[in-house]
């Protein structure tokens, strides 16, 4: 077997791979990062302090004899019909079953100056040492602390302007949608969370285009200009928006992909070409794309079940999440935008207090569909593992402060 991509939908695939196989499966890793598999959620981290030493994922799989890692190396060409492939220093890896686990980049928007040195993306290792480096070499020339903007106001976005600030760096979010994090939360949510980055000293611009980035006499980002014609002075600019999956591999050899971006699998994580497979973000099923690691690793698991001849189906997952955002605890599941039909909304709401807990039910005010949490996601474990189910109490006693 060849496994494309060294990220956390293969960790987890190797893993379970060497947990299940029996002595005759050989299987070759191949990354282009220059590291091994690394806990992509905690890159935060490398702005506290750590190093990309301190986010790895359990190594032991890849330490087995029937796995073969390749990093720093990146596969150009797939020969379906001599199942090989062949990567960037000219070697060709044979294959039985071909897993494509190659993710998604992070893009940038096509706009004027947005590739001069000083704007960044927010995806890799690579991309969180060169930033931390860019701003202490810039912050030490200016002498004085750097103005930075994140592009886009999503899960991602919200986390680099905390990573940014953590580096003495004065951040400010802007955001096309009308809320921050408008895939995961309602107007009101949206507005509470603004206001907690807010009272964190990050500023927030919804509602806001980004049209041009200007450079200084030097060549290097200073100012960023909105649609309304506002500008204002920069001196870092993050950008995390425009996710794309990594399917050009797939493309180029033939295999299907979906009109939006993605490799299209059916629920055995089966690709047009029987020998393919596809896991995680790079993974479309029925035209959605999964940009979580629950799913990627839940799609590893379906994948090994069913190489090694078990029955298994990856059913799709909704994108629940439950994370702690530049100190804000948010948690958003299932239904959260009460888009089913007659459903029906609980909800508290203390913006004073920064608090919001939303429960979505259906139409029948018992069946949870989904539900909001801002401030304290303590609820969600229980919560999550309800949706489908009649809650037994009252509703509103899940979402009301406990008096006394
Ligand atoms: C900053 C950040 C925070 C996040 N926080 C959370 C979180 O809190 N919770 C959560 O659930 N999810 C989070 N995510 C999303 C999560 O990290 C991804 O969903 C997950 O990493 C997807 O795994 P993957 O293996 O599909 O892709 P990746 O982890 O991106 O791995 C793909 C790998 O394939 C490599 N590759 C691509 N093409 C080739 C090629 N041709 N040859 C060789 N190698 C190739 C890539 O370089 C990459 O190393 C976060 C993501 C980021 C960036």
């Amino acid at each position: 077997m060849v496994v494309v991509g060294a990220g956390m939908a293969a960790q987890r695939f190797v893993e379970q791979l060497m947990q299940r196989a029996g002595d005759d499966v050989r299987v070759t890793v191949i990354g282009d990062e220059g590291r091994r598999p690394y806990d992509r959620t905690r890159l935060r981290e490398l702005f506290l302090g750590g190093s990309a030493d301190d986010l790895p994922l359990p190594f032991d799989a890849f330490e087995d004899d029937r796995v073969e890692l390749v990093v720093d190396d990146r596969v150009l060409h797939i020969d379906r019909r001599a199942k090989t492939v062949r990567t960037r220093s000219r070697r060709l890896h044979r294959y039985d079953t071909l897993v494509l686990a190659t993710g998604a980049s992070a893009g940038r928007v096509a706009v004027e100056g947005a590739g001069l040195p000083g704007c960044f993306s927010y995806r890799t290792v690579e991309d969180a040492e060169a930033l931390r480096a860019f701003v202490g070499a810039r912050a030490s020339e200016l002498e004085r602390d750097l103005r930075g903007v994140v592009v886009g106001g999503g899960p991602i976005g919200l986390e680099a302007a905390g990573a940014l600030q953590a580096i003495g760096v004065d951040a400010t979010v802007v955001q096309y949608a009308d809320r921050l994090m408008e895939a995961q939360l309602d107007g009101t949510a949206g507005s509470i969370v603004k206001r907690h980055l807010q009272a964190r000293g990050i500023a927030v611009r919804t509602g806001t285009r980004v049209t041009r980035l200007d450079p200084d006499e030097s060549g290097v980002v200073t100012a960023i200009e909105f649609q309304d014609g506002s500008f204002q002075r920069v001196d870092v600019v993050v950008f995390t928006v425009g996710l794309r999956a990594r399917d050009e591999l797939a493309r180029n050899a033939g295999i299907a992909v979906h009109p939006y971006g993605g490799i299209v699998i059916d629920d055995a994580c089966r690709t047009s070409d029987p020998a393919v497979l596809a896991i995680g973000e790079v993974a479309s099923l029925d035209g959605r794309r999964f940009g979580l690691v629950a799913p990627a690793r839940e799609m590893a698991d379906v994948a090994v079940r069913r190489i090694l001849g078990h029955e298994a189906r990856f059913a799709g997952f909704d994108e629940s999440a439950a994370i702690t955002l530049a100190g804000v605890d948010v948690a958003s599941f299932g239904d959260a935008l009460a888009r089913t039909p007659d459903a029906v909304d609980v909800l508290y709401a203390d913006p004073v207090a920064g608090v919001y807990r939303k429960l979505v039910l259906a139409g029948d005010a018992h069946t949870l569909l989904g539900g909001i949490l801002v401030g304290d996601a303590s609820a969600y474990p229980a919560l999550h593992t309800l949706v489908g189910a009649r809650l037994e109490a009252d509703p509103s006693s899940y979402v009301l402060p406990s008096r006394g």
